[in-house]
């Protein structure tokens, strides 16, 4: 949810003798805004009144103040010292039960350009689906029996070719894996939110964050971060992806098992209920579904109905349908009335904030197929971006550090235990320490991070939000040895630093999270 602005802090303590004006001293004394008495200056008759302000301002907001010269002195001799480097850094935390990873790239930060590189290189050993003895991989028992069921020897074999490697370094469609790889991970994960380091007179030195993934076959890279050994599958089959380490401070033992599919996508946050005709009761099968909706995103609560502080409470988006019989004025209010009825089940069911997290609205029997069909009376409920999680991509935030958010739930994970290594509902995700070590740009905390379905790319979803950041910001903490690096843009050379009400998260994907339907994360 979005944060409110802070109202402008007031003066801090007793105000001066000798102001002249009983009026204002009492204000001030109060409590009172300065902007607040600025609106009354005009019936004061007091020119000085604007200075004696201003000045009271920067007295209780030391941050207000420019740079001197001295402390920007500081920071360029800093920034002349050139590129600050860190290799193997593994700042992942370990967490119960959960076979989450520590870790394992090399940073650059370069003052000149603003900018931090993570680098990490992958070591691919090309692996086939199926062996040519004909055992299959894990997971691809099924896909093996049915080649097996083929009715000829040539549609067998050409079959069998799709989950098999050429034994050809050069291969087409190995060098294609290694670029396609290194191209999805750089643009997803890079640019998403950027720091700067919120000390006075340094504050325009800023971090970009881009992303350098190097794939090649292991062979070529002794010192790979991340050995992965991609299954081969046809485009149509998605055996998922795993990653696991041994050591969590080895930087170089990190394994991701992934199919060749870099395509391959889960879809957990669009869902429908139907109804009868003319009908806006949710019952039945219906009332299951919604309630499963309902118990898998109301959201980590600290007890019922109290939503933990670390929860993103993603917003929902209901849209009503009717079938085309009937009246547009009719088809019009019967959507709507689906439409609330759906959001007072949700109340009265336990998701918590209904008010705020829910918009709807009444499409009517927009789309409508024709007729009395019954997929034509429904409301459509999007979670969050309603986009879809490709696998290798949220794996890949498991290679930099970062653990899971989801939980079991009924739509997610479903009755899986936390000795299966699945995060349980309101369970603090490992990364959560070194989001709490982060600031927004006027220097207030996040929250930290917890297990809850969402439309995060660590949860369920395709959202990088500030949090998933956080094993960047550590290395970037450590390789500068500076603190604290804030969310946000630079500001300008002479700038003071944002205060609390002009800070708030910000950059593209940050807070507020994104409305259902736009464009995120792909
Ligand atoms: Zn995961």
């Amino acid at each position: 949810m979005a944060e409110t602005a802070a109202p402008e802090a007031a003066p801090e303590g007793p105000v001066a003798a000798g102001f002249g004006n009983a009026a204002v001293s009492r204000a001030l004394a109060a409590g009172a805004a300065p902007q607040q008495l600025m609106a009354l200056r005009p019936g004061m008759g007091n020119a000085a009144l604007g200075r004696i302000l201003a000045t009271q301002r920067v007295l209780a907001r030391q941050d207000h103040e420019p740079p001197t010269l001295e402390e920007l002195a500081e920071a360029d001799a800093w920034a002349a010292e050139g590129i600050k480097r860190g290799t193997d850094l593994t700042p992942g935390n370990a967490g119960a039960g959960l076979a989450n990873a520590g870790g394992g790239f090399d940073a650059e930060y370069d003052p000149s350009a603003g900018e931090l590189k993570i680098i990490m290189r992958c070591g691919a050993e090309f692996t086939d689906g199926i062996a040519a003895d004909g055992t299959p991989a894990a997971g691809l028992e099924q896909e093996a029996e049915a080649i097996r069921n083929l009715p000829t020897e040539i549609e067998r074999q050409q079959r069998l070719a799709l989950f098999r490697w050429s034994p050809d370094p050069a291969d087409p469609e190995k060098v294609a894996f290694k670029t396609t790889l290194e191209s999805q991970i750089e643009g997803f994960w890079g640019g998403r939110h950027e720091f700067f380091l919120r000390k006075r007179g340094w504050s325009w030195l800023g971090a970009t964050v881009s992303i350098d993934i190097q794939v090649d076959d292991k062979a070529n890279l002794p010192n790979a971060h991340l050995t992965m050994k991609p299954l081969k599958v046809p485009q149509d089959v998605n055996v998922g992806a795993f990653v696991q380490h041994n050591d969590l401070a080895n930087a170089q033992d990190n394994e991701m098992v992934l199919s060749s599919n870099l395509g391959a996508t889960n879809q957990f946050l669009r869902h429908s209920i139907t109804f009868g005709i003319d009908s806006s009761d949710i019952v039945g099968t219906q009332a299951d579904n919604l309630r499963n909706v309902v118990n898998t995103f109301k959201g980590a609560e600290t007890s019922p109905g109290v939503a933990d502080p670390r929860s993103l409470q993603t917003p929902v988006e209901l849209t009503g349908h009717a079938s085309s019989t009937g009246s547009d004025e009719h088809n019009q209010r019967l959507s709507e009335q689906r439409v609330a009825a759906a959001a007072d089940f949700m109340e009265r069911e336990g998701f918590v904030n209904v008010i705020t997290r829910v918009s709807g609205e009444g499409a009517g029997e927009a789309g409508a197929t024709g007729g009395e069909v019954e997929s034509d009376r429904r409301v459509d409920i999007v979670i969050g971006s309603g986009g879809a999680q490709n696998t290798v991509i949220h794996e890949f935030g498991h290679a930099f550090g970062l653990g899971d958010e989801y939980a079991n739930t009924p739509l997610v994970s479903s009755g899986l235990g936390r000795d299966t290594g699945t995060p349980q509902m309101g369970d603090t995700a490992t990364h959560d320490p070194l989001v709490k070590k982060m600031v927004d740009a006027g220097g207030q905390p996040l929250a930290g991070a917890v297990c809850e379905p969402t439309d995060s790319i660590m949860s369920v979803g395709d959202v990088v939000r500030p949090q998933h950041y956080s094993t960047f910001h550590a290395a970037l903490t450590d390789i500068t040895d500076q603190e604290p690096w804030a969310l946000g843009p630079p500001t300008g050379r002479t700038d003071p630093l944002p205060d609390a009400a002009a800070g708030g998260v910000q950059g593209p994907g940050d807070f507020p999270v994104p409305q259902p339907g736009e464009p995120v994360a792909v």
